[in-house]
């Protein structure tokens, strides 16, 4: 990884923009302390390890110049011409927009995702800012430290997680987490540090076994390594499993860089021969990617000594990937040797690993409410995700709990609107059917079927929740469907006005008729009637009952579910 202070010898562009970033921040210090130029700097160090083009490091350098400084995004766009003026006022627009509430909040993410189509080096580089600014937050007032932490932690880290930049997001959320939660950063820095060390301990007594295994079958390694499992993500697994740290298998989990992808599956067939793996704890993400674009083998395996471990096998490609994503792919477009920086503008957000983008920006318009579309986005983003499948073979992500109905709607929003049934795996199941990844959905679609008030108490998914609701309240089925109806039998003496009584009684007590029939008995001397009402409260017909018997003409009543 070059420094830029030797990087900016070798392009002019950069060293430019170095010398006009340098003179206009000076005489500004940090809150951190230091010359404000350090945060500039870093933030391009930063854009240039993760293989971003010099156009990308120089408006890293220059991207607090237009909002702090008296150099005009004009003169960025005369000296350093369109592209790096457009980046920088790309991040300096989003900069401005600063996490207070909801409200806003959800407006942050409205405009960066509308940057991030236009051109996602502007998210990068607000990225980059952020990882500084996580770096030094500690300088900062408590009130602020706990504002930036939680913007981090609800929306660059996940957005990090899912542009495939798995290490930054880590980083984001490891350093914004003792912000949020000081006593549970404390508890974990107490409680697993001797487990961190023990478990490394025996993975070194591991790791000779396993390269004399790979090294027997020819097959090499390029690295290996353990990986610790992060704090943050490891507070969240604790939760949800008492937080009981000996049922946390993968704590720290040995890791294999190998050659090719053969070599991928051969080091697998290695693992396997030597301990038995744990079904169901088989990963190939080889075969099938993660949505973010990650790439990997995994299985769990139980190791020498009956202690549970796991191993994560991929290639120097896929590796340097789920470090960086979609910035590692931007830096391998380069070494190739693609077209001009302004066609590449959008070839990334084209790639198909990143429907999402798309998926996003869809969703986002079809929600009304801000609120309820960051409620929507935050929590699927924070669930774990499952990968079901087409029959036709594409991979629809979805968070854990997601159901047919989920995985209609995401496919089309027609297809969810018509959906009366799904198979699974062939087999027809259940339109509430929990899916697991990796299973094959079809749906059953029929033109005239429409959307069940019913499926939004187990939809998983806020887009499809939305667009239940969206369907019932055009064409207004919400409450025929839902709703049961109570209706009133009533026999009365026949008397002027009693039709009157009984209706005012049912509408003071704040229950809507919604039809009345009534029907002459025996000679016209008794009334039958019929009163369907809009409540499927039990209670409160009850208590209507028992004033309508106060009316001296009626002689019975009587009630059902309808
Ligand atoms: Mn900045």
């Amino acid at each position: 990884m070059k420094k830029i202070d030797a990087l900016k010898n070798e392009s002019p562009l950069i060293f430019k923009a170095y010398e006009v970033a340098i003179a206009a921040h000076a005489g500004q210090i940090r809150l951190s302390g230091g010359p404000y130029f350090n945060h500039p700097l870093a933030t391009a160090q930063n854009l240039s390890d993760w293989g971003l083009d010099e156009i990308t490091v120089a408006a890293g350098l220059l991207h607090d110049v237009a909002e702090d400084t008296n150099y005009t995004l004009e003169e960025i766009k005369k000296n350093f011409g369109e592209e790096v003026a457009f980046l920088v006022e790309g991040v300096t627009k989003l900069g401005r927009i600063k996490y207070r509430g909801r409200e806003e909040q959800s407006e942050t993410l409205r405009k960066m995702i509308l940057a991030m189509a236009e051109d996602l080096r502007v998210v990068l580089i607000k990225l980059a800012d952020r990882r500084h600014n996580m770096q030094t937050l500690s300088a900062l007032p408590l009130q602020k430290q706990k504002r930036i932490a939680q913007e981090t932690m609800e929306i660059y880290a996940p957005l990090a997680y899912r542009l495939g930049m798995q290490k930054l997001s880590g980083e984001l959320e490891d350093m914004a987490f003792p912000y949020l939660y000081p006593k549970e950063y404390k508890w974990l820095l107490q409680n697993i540090k001797d487990r961190y060390e023990e478990r490394e301990r025996y993975l070194r007594m591991i790791q000779p076994i396993m390269e004399n295994a790979l090294r027997g079958a020819g097959i090499g390694t390029v690295l290996m390594d353990f990986r610790a499992k992060r704090y943050s993500s490891l507070y969240k697994k604790l939760l949800r499993y008492e937080m009981d740290l000996d049922k946390i298998y993968d704590l720290v989990a040995l890791r294999i860089v190998v050659k090719t992808v053969e070599d991928c599956y051969g080091a697998l067939g290695i693992i396997h021969k030597l301990w038995t793996p744990i079904p169901g704890r088989i990963k190939d993400y080889i075969a099938m990617a993660k949505p973010n674009g990650y790439r990997s083998l995994h299985t769990t395996v139980i190791c020498e000594g009956q202690k549970i471990v796991e191993f994560q096998v991929r290639t120097k490609e896929m590796h340097d990937e789920a470090e960086n994503g979609i910035a590692a792919h931007w830096a391998y477009e380069q070494i190739k040797g693609s077209k001009a920086y302004a066609n590449r503008r959008s070839s990334i957000a084209d790639k198909k690993e990143l429907v999402w983008v798309e998926q996003l920006r869809s969703w986002q318009k079809e929600f009304t409410d801000p609120k309820e579309f960051i409620e929507s986005i935050k929590i699927d983003f924070f669930k774990d995700r499952i990968f079901a499948i087409t029959p036709k073979g594409e991979v629809v992500d979805l968070p854990q709990g997601a159901t047919p109905i989920d995985f209609a709607y995401q496919i089309h929003t027609d297809i969810g609107d018509h959906c009366v049934g799904a198979k699974v795996n062939g087999k027809i199941v259940t339109l509430d059917y929990k899916l697991h990844s990796q299973d094959v959905v079809e749906i059953i679609t029929q033109k005239n079927k429409k959307p069940s008030a019913s499926w939004l108490e187990f939809v998983a998914t806020g887009g499809a929740k939305n667009k239940i609701k969206s369907a019932l309240k055009n064409k207004g089925w919400m409450l025929e469907e839902k709703k049961k109806i109570i209706e009133l039998k009533i026999t009365a003496d026949d008397r002027m006005g009693v039709f009157k009584d009984v209706a005012g009684v049912i509408s003071r007590s704040h229950v809507k008729i919604i039809s009345i029939n009534s029907v002459p008995r025996g000679h016209g001397k008794f009334h039958a009637m019929r009163i369907k009402c809009d409540t499927d409260d039990k209670g409160k017909i009850l208590k209507i009952i028992l004033k309508l018997k106060s009316i001296k003409e009626i002689e019975e009543i009587d009630y059902r579910f309808v």
